[in-house]
């Protein structure tokens, strides 16, 4: 079958409610486009899982906080469009800046240390501008269930953090990071690497790989100093933060928690490109060592 294109939001809501009314669910996956297989983990998942499949397509300005990151974006309609019938996806959603945002709009929400540090610290206006996008295009399709990746840890803490605050009737699902074969995780923004920045930026996963490796030996707190130094070692990179937090809280870890889940978070420059990695660090795995 192929796949159906929506611009419009009526379009989509009638689309919708005539799939619930069948008793039919709707499973959903926002993405920003130029697609790569960590997209399609996701809308498989979501095939696995839902009688339709939905994908949206909109690269949100208002989480842009850099505006030549918004003019640099990758933009691959037509290749994301066989992408997407390949995949099996039943429609896209490719709202225009102006169907989303009539008026200029932008919620804030506050939720501590999940939405003010790391990212929400470097990135200032970043998760307001995601959250309020996410809360529409929920609002919009009214799936049963929307599908986020793991590769945007903080993100997706936040997600589900605003659909419980705002009572939205959604099932959040998270999905692994998908990796290249030498370990870069798979991001829009990788096709902005030149060749030696590609090689350069594979110091990200090596130092978290690392990491995990030597989580028996050592406390968070020190191999979050020593994960930040190898990175500023590497050639090319320039680390924003490389800190390992309790995966629940984001409060930093000077021990290892023993009631959650840990992760190792990373935001480095190579280039002029900014990418982010982490790792869970779980805590079977460290009542084990
Ligand atoms: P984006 O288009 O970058 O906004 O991403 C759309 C969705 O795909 C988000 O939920 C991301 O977390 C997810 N995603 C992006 N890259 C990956 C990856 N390498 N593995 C898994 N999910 C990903």
């Amino acid at each position: 079958m192929s796949i159906v294109v929506f611009e419009k939001i009526t379009e989509v809501r009638t689309w919708s409610e005539r799939i619930g009314a069948s008793d039919l669910s709707v499973g959903f996956v926002p993405t920003m486009g130029a697609l790569h297989e960590g997209h399609i983990s996701l809308i498989d998942r979501a095939k696995g899982e839902c009688d339709r499949v939905i994908v949206s397509i909109f690269v949100n300005p208002t989480q842009f906080n850099n505006s030549s990151d918004l003019a640099n974006y990758p933009r691959t309609y037509d290749r994301d469009l066989k992408l997407l019938t390949d995949a099996g996806c039943d429609v896209l959603f490719f709202p225009s800046v102006a169907e989303i945002y009539p008026k200029p709009e932008k919620r804030h929400w506050d939720f501590g240390l999940l939405s003010n540090s790391l990212e929400g610290f470097f990135r200032p206006g970043h998760f307001d501008g995601m959250l309020t996008v996410v809360y529409k295009l929920l609002e919009i399709v009214r799936p049963q269930r929307a599908y986020f990746g793991e590769k945007d840890f903080q993100q997706l803490s936040l997600i589900r953090a605003m659909v419980q605050q705002e009572q939205i009737p959604v099932e959040i699902v998270g999905c692994p990071i998908i990796r290249e074969s030498d370990g870069l995780a798979m991001s829009s923004r990788n096709m902005r690497l030149t060749p030696d920045e590609r090689q350069q930026a594979l110091a990200i996963n090596r130092v978290l790989y690392y990491i995990l490796t030597a989580i028996d030996q050592s406390d968070p707190s020190e191999l979050s100093v020593r994960g930040f130094e190898l990175l500023t070692k590497s050639a090319g990179l320039r680390p924003e933060y490389f800190t390992i937090v309790n995966a629940r809280t984001f409060e930093p870890l000077a021990t290892w928690p023993t009631n959650d889940d840990s992760v190792a978070l990373v935001a480095a420059y190579v280039g002029e490109i900014r990418l982010i990695d982490n790792m869970v660090i779980k805590k079977k795995a460290l009542s084990e060592s």
